[in-house]
């Protein structure tokens, strides 16, 4: 199973993408999350990521087209993998095939979670993330422990620098402007699947889980 989560930031790609992850025994591959990881470790990505991800920006295709390469080698994407904000531009897209196809392999599905705006904006910037693990917690639908440490790991509970109201209207922004013409490049390869991406957690994963499953049969 090769899947990609599509969707503006705050849809819940990466909520549904580590539940379908965990079920399916295959890892959930958050592009987001490598280079916050990067930068906590200021490595020479996470210095170049940092000033684009601070504005809202996509950082430059080519820096993620070869962290993306370099992550689809290792050992637990042998039996499939989950995209979580990859590809975010035609061209990573493209990229990605091209190498899918060098090693024998494509995507099967193109999950698109729609949401609409205002309850992204609600959903992002009411959002908190334990800085050590990364477990997602919502002051509105699933506030942090009153002691605001991670209930799984006792990590500190943060508001991503990103997750700032001005900050969000710009993502929001990119993500109208650069990446909703993914979907089209998706829709032509017939890989698209739209999916209404408000509910509860469990119900947006029984819709994601029922469509999989009819393909499986
Ligand atoms: P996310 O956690 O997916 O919302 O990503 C947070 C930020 O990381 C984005 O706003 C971008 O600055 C950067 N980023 C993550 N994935 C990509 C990507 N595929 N292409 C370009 N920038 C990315």
């Amino acid at each position: 199973m090769r899947l990609i989560i599509l969707g503006a930031p705050g849809v819940g790609k990466g909520t549904q993408g580590k539940l379908l992850g965990a079920s399916y025994q295959i890892p959930n591959i958050s592009t987001g999350d490598i280079l916050r990881t990067a930068i906590e470790q200021e490595t020479e990505l996470g210095t170049k990521a940092k000033e684009f991800m601070e504005k809202g920006e996509l950082v430059p295709d080519d820096i993620m087209i070869g962290l993306i390469q370099h992550r689809l080698q290792f050992d637990d994407c042998e039996n499939g993998f989950i995209l979580d904000g990859f590809p975010r531009t035609v061209k990573q897209a493209v990229a990605l095939d091209g190498y899918l196809q060098s090693v024998n392999k494509n995507i099967n599905y193109v999950i698109a979670l729609e949401v609409a705006e205002k309850k992204v904006i609600e959903r992002l910037t009411s959002r908190r993330v334990c800085r050590n693990c990364g477990k997602d917690y919502n002051l509105i639908t699933n506030p942090p422990p009153s002691n605001n440490r991670c209930s799984l790991c006792q990590g500190k509970i943060i508001q991503r620098s990103d997750d700032t109201k001005e900050t969000v209207q710009n993502r929001l922004k990119v993500y109208q402007g650069k990446t909703k013409s993914l979907k089209e490049y998706f829709q032509k390869q017939g890989k698209l699947i739209i999916l209404n991406g408000e509910g509860s957690i469990e119900q947006i994963q029984t819709r994601i889980r029922s469509f999989l499953d009819s393909k499986d049969r």
